[in-house]
């Protein structure tokens, strides 16, 4: 070794036992786990000390749109750093009051007046609390099949086994099935049999619940963490109509898909549906600095128009966050990122998954759009039966785990949730870049194909 490798070896190694010793890490057994050491990031990829570079494909925790270290965005944090770095919420900002104006020119319908928060959960506590004070109605509905924060109402509304350690801390949470044809619920046979039984069965859960008792049901536009769930067409406007006659608030979820990811702005416009809320926060800034939010509709901002609203966060707006989303948006707009992500997702990564599922009996179904696609990875094309079972750990989640080992010594750092592979590099990934992470995809899956019954 030279003396360069030597003292970033030395580096590598201080980071690690400090980590080891003083960082608390998330939905983590401390001591079973060894994170990588990061040593810089650029673009579509990062790097570790030991000289290994790592093709994002998962764009952080599906937030880096913009890629990582873009400069224009870099240069506009260090600029307002050097000229203003915080003031309180109270106060007008000149990049606060930009950054609120650009996200409402572009959330859908009457959404007008952002609430600024610092994450997704937060926008997602905030969000029904403004539809409970409306509405005077304590109840809150959401799909199994969802993750909606680590906060205490957000992991209550998140379906998936994720909320089991806090179940029922939060009262007045009511959970239904939305539609996903591959496993389907409702044993339908065809995406509008699907749409259909999915909507009869949330009016009957309405209407059993009480429709007085219900504040608002919240829904991610297309389910991010439980498995890139696209939603069948007429079923978000169904959802909007069951909300409408009932008084109901309907709450988007967008923390994961706005900003791009799906090719659109805000995933809502495929589909050309307008919460009364739409929650946000990932891709605004890209998480170059923690802001997130909700839009709220004009109706909703009526009510606490001479009544006070009882919320609000030390950092809601943050000058440094504000600033970041004005360079991000203004990035994406200038270099076409949302087209070029929707272009990408219907060129290059959905006809590319689509080719690569044929070759391997192990990918059961491909779906996505834009830069935001999942593989359902199993061991029967047959049955369907998953590759490892739902909320597989320890030996059971093994051929997962052979599958994420054999992608990283090809160079590509996945994204990988239960039997799924998520597809979710930077918007703005290059074709050269989708074409290399599709060739190491291609390869690892010989893994998955080794482990089918
Ligand atoms: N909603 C959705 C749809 C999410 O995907 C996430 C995070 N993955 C959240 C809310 C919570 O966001 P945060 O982790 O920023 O609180």
């Amino acid at each position: 070794m030279n003396a360069e490798a030597d003292a970033l070896a030395a580096v590598k190694d201080a980071v690690k036992e400090a980590d080891r010793n003083h960082v608390f890490h998330s939905w983590s057994a401390q001591e079973l786990i060894d994170p990588l050491a990061v040593a810089g990031a650029e673009g579509s990829y990062f790097w570790d000390y030991d000289g290994n570079r790592y093709l994002d494909f998962s764009s952080a925790l599906v937030y880096t749109n913009i890629g990582y270290q873009h400069p224009k965005v870099a240069a506009a944090i260090a600029e307002q750093a050097a000229k203003l770095c915080t003031l309180a919420p109270g106060f007008a900002v000149d990049v606060r009051s930009e950054a609120a104006r650009l996200i409402a020119e572009r959330t859908p319908g009457d959404l007008d007046k952002i609430f600024f928060t610092n994450a997704g959960a937060e926008a997602v506590e905030n969000a029904v609390r403004m539809a409970r004070l409306h509405t005077g109605r304590p109840k809150v509905m959401s799909a199994y099949r969802s993750y909606h924060g680590a906060t205490t109402t957000a992991i209550n509304l998140t379906g998936d086994a994720r909320r089991f350690g806090n179940d029922g801390a939060t009262a007045g949470v009511v959970h239904f099935w939305g539609p996903f044809l591959y496993r389907s619920p409702f044993h339908a046979a065809t995406e509008q049999e699907e749409c259909e039984r999915a909507l009869r069965h949330l009016e009957d859960t309405i209407v059993f619940e009480g429709p007085q008792s219900i504040a608002a049901i919240i829904l991610e536009t297309v389910g991010g963490a439980p498995g890139v769930l696209v939603p069948p067409a007429g079923y978000l406007k169904g959802v909007r109509e069951l909300c409408d006659r009932y008084g109901i608030v309907f709450i988007l979820d967008e923390v994961m898909v706005g900003f791009g990811r799906t090719g659109a702005w805000f995933a809502a416009d495929h589909w050309d549906v307008t919460p009364d809320l739409l929650c946000f926060a990932k891709g605004i800034t890209s998480g170059y600095v923690p802001l997130g939010g909700v839009a709220i509709s004009a109706a909703i901002a009526e009510t606490f128009a001479r009544r006070p609203y009882p919320g609000g966060l030390t950092y809601s707006g943050h000058v440094l966050a504000c600033a970041a989303a004005v360079a991000t948006v203004n990035t994406m707009a200038e270099e076409g990122i949302v087209e070029q992500s929707a272009r990408t997702g219907a060129e290059l990564l959905g006809p590319g998954l689509r080719e690569i599922a044929e070759r391997h009996p192990s990918v059961g179904e491909v779906r996505g759009m834009g830069t935001f696609w999942a593989l359902e990875l199993v061991k029967d094309a047959g049955t369907r039966e998953p590759l490892v079972p739902y909320n597989a750990s320890g030996a059971d989640a093994a051929p997962m785990g052979a599958f994420g080992a054999a992608l990283k010594k090809g160079g590509l750092w996945p994204l990988l949730a239960g039997n799924r592979i998520h597809v979710a590099p930077p918007c703005n990934i290059s074709a050269d870049d989708v074409a290399k992470g599709l060739a190491i995809l291609d390869e690892a899956l010989s893994v998955t194909d080794a482990h089918m019954s």
